[in-house]
């Protein structure tokens, strides 16, 4: 018998899918990072065994336990959440991607930490298209100064944007929020970078995001169901 979980994932993958195909796009083109925070490795693993490889991560030590126990799978780990520079070695070190770039000085630790015999650091900058003062991320006028300076580092390799609005019902305004990002990233690559990938869209509004050209959905809860309280 199936598992719920795998249920979840599979509704979730048709999700994805639908709305790629309703907006004009190739479903292979968007890709699904699954959420797992709070979640323990087994249900990771049994996510993986119905083909999911991608997985994202709030908190640098719980995600390097994880990685760390599932290092037999062939898995691809995500760290999604605020990065504080005392935890950069860690994630630079068991990660292979962090959305959550805000500042130079985080990006200048994660690409000395990141380890000699390691692939580049995939990495986006967390922007704040919503403009509020309490959420992580860059402002948007911000943006080109802090891609400049993080292309340049060696061993990170910049591949797009990231943002979190602010939760809200209104698909208008979801809209408006993931198109603002796209045409940052547009901004930027008609001054001469090559970036690929926006990171937006999360279990309530990744149609909208993927209408806007998500190329990467972040999906925690609609995969594994709800999380106890923020710690
Ligand atoms: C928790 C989290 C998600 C997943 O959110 P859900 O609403 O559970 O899908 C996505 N992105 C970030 C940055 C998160 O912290």
């Amino acid at each position: 018998m199936r598992s719920a979980l795998l249920d979840r994932l599979e509704a979730v993958r048709r999700r994805v899918d639908a709305a790629a195909r309703a907006a004009g796009r190739d479903p292979a083109g968007v890709g699904l990072v699954a959420v797992s925070k709070t979640f323990p490795a087994a249900l990771v693993r049994e996510a993986a065994v119905g083909g999911q490889r991608a997985f994202g991560e709030n908190y640098a030590q719980e995600g390097a336990a994880k990685a760390a126990e599932l290092a037999g799978l062939d898995l691809e780990w995500h760290f999604i959440g605020p990065l504080q520079s005392n935890k950069t070695r860690m994630v630079a070190e068991h990660f292979h991607w962090v959305h959550s770039v805000d500042r130079l000085k985080i990006a200048e630790r994660l690409s000395a930490q990141r380890p000699e015999g390691l692939p580049p650091l995939q990495v986006c900058l967390q922007v704040n298209v919503s403009g509020e003062a309490t959420k992580g991320g860059v402002d948007a006028a911000e943006v080109p100064a802090l891609a400049a300076a993080v292309g340049a580092l060696p061993r990170l390799r910049l591949r797009g944007l990231m943002t979190i609005p602010e939760p809200t019902p209104d698909v208008v305004l979801q809209h408006e929020r993931f198109r603002g990002l796209r045409a940052l990233l547009q901004a930027l690559n008609a001054r001469g970078m090559a970036l690929d990938t926006l990171s937006m869209g999360m279990s309530d509004d990744l149609e909208s995001a993927i209408a806007e050209g998500a190329t990467l959905v972040r999906v925690g809860r609609a995969i594994f169901g709800h999380r106890a309280p923020a710690r």
